[in-house]
C-alpha cells in the first residue's frame, strides 16, 4: 500500500494511457465543444461532458457539470454565432440529480427544468441552490419538442442512481446516458459510485437497444461507440464470473478459525470478503491493463469486483448454504 505523498514526485506511477481512451485538445480556456450531428453539441473539460441543442426558439441544455460551468456559456455563445441562431437557453434536462452533472444549473436563469420525477424529489430533498428542481418531470417516457427538434427521454429502472434516464436524440443518431459507460476508461470506484448493481449491470444491453452512432457518456474527453459499450459489458461480465469463480474457490476455514472462532465474526467478514475479491479481480486488472485506460488503478476494479460479488451473494443468492 502507498501512502499519500506529500510532493508529487512521491506519488505512484500508472500505466500509460492507451490511445483508444485519449480525448480531445482543449482550448484555452480549459474546453472544447463540438458537432454531434447537425445543431447537436457536446462539449467537455476531458473530465465531464455535457451537450446542447441550438434551435430557432431557444438552446436546449443537457446536464451543467460544475468543472465546465462558466465554459457552458462561451460553448454555447459561440455555436449559436455560428448557426445564427439564439443563444438563449430555454431548457435544461438533467439526466439524474448528481451535483457534479448538474451543479452549475443555476447558471442559466428562466429556463424550464426538465427531469425524472425521482430527480424532482431528491432535489427538494437535497435543497441545494444550484441545481433548482425540475418543473416538468415524467415517470417513464417525455417527449421534449422544441423549435421543430424532437428528444425522448426515458426511465427504464434504477441504475447509477435511482433517477439516471436515457435522452434519445432520434434525428440526431445520439443516445446519451450519463455514468455508466466511460469511452475507454473503466468505472472508477464501485461501478461509477453506483447505487443499484443489477440496475447498471443491465443498463449497457438497454443502451444497445436504441439506435444510435453517436454516445454522450458523461465523462473523459471523448464521445462513445457501439465497439467502447461492447468493451465495458465484456469487463463487467468477467468481472461476475471471476467472482463466481472466486466465491466457490476461496476456503472460508482459515478466516473462521483465526477470527470467527474467537468471537470476532466482522473479522471472519473481512480476511474472507477481501480474500475473494483479491482473487477475483487480479486476473481482470492483468487482463485489462492496456486495454482499459486506469484497469491499473487496482482498488477501482477491486471496488467494483467487491460491489459485484456482494450483489451475487445479497440480490442473487445464495448468500451462505442454509443452516441445517
Ligand atoms: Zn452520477
Amino acid at each position: 500500500m502507498t501512502s499519500p505523498g506529500s510532493s508529487a514526485t512521491d506519488l505512484p506511477d500508472y500505466a500509460p494511457i492507451p490511445p483508444s481512451a485519449l480525448g480531445v485538445a482543449l482550448n484555452d480556456q480549459g474546453y472544447y465543444v463540438g458537432r454531434v450531428e447537425r445543431n447537436l453539441y457536446w462539449v467537455t473539460d476531458g473530465t465531464y461532458q455535457a451537450a446542447f441543442l441550438t434551435t430557432r426558439d431557444g438552446v436546449v441544455l443537457f446536464d451543467a457539470p460544475p468543472t465546465i460551468g462558466g465554459n457552458l456559456r462561451r460553448a454555447i455563445d459561440e455555436m449559436a454565432a455560428a448557426n445564427g441562431v439564439t443563444n438563449r437557453v430555454t431548457h435544461l434536462v438533467y439526466s439524474h440529480h448528481h451535483d457534479d452533472h448538474s451543479g452549475a444549473a443555476s447558471l442559466f436563469e428562466n429556463v424550464v427544468h426538465i427531469g425524472h420525477e425521482e430527480t424532482r424529489r431528491l432535489l427538494l430533498r437535497d435543497n441545494s441552490p444550484a441545481r433548482p428542481a425540475p418543473d416538468v418531470t415524467f415517470a417513464d417516457r417525455y417527449t421534449l419538442e422544441v423549435g421543430g427538434e424532437r428528444v425522448e427521454l426515458a426511465w427504464h429502472g434504477p441504475n447509477h442512481s435511482p433517477d439516471n434516464i436515457y435522452i434519445h436524440f432520434p434525428d440526431h443518431d445520439t443516445l446519451m446516458f450519463i455514468d455508466v459507460v466511460n469511452a475507454g476508461w473503466v468505472p472508477i470506484y464501485n461501478l461509477n459510485l453506483s447505487d443499484d448493481v443489477i440496475g447498471y449491470v443491465a443498463a449497457p444491453s438497454i443502451v444497445l437497444d436504441y439506435p444510435w452512432t453517436h454516445f454522450i457518456s458523461g465523462h473523459l474527453g471523448r464521445l462513445a461507440t457501439r465497439e467502447d459499450v461492447a468493451v465495458h459489458q465484456a469487463y463487467i461480465a468477467d468481472i461476475q464470473a471471476s467472482s463466481k469463480a472466486a466465491l466457490a474457490s476461496v476456503d472460508p476455514t482459515p478466516f473462521y478459525m483465526k477470527y470467527g472462532a474467537a468471537g470476532n465474526s466482522w473479522g471472519f467478514v473481512q480476511g474472507y470478503l477481501d480474500a475473494v475479491t483479491e482473487r477475483a479481480a487480479a486476473p481482470i486488472i492483468a487482463k485489462y491493463t492496456g486495454v482499459l485506460a486506469a484497469a491499473d488503478i487496482e482498488i477501482y476494479t477491486r471496488t467494483t469486483t467487491f460491489a459485484i460479488m456482494q450483489s451475487l451473494r445479497l440480490d442473487s443468492g445464495p448468500s451462505a448454504p442454509v443452516h441445517p
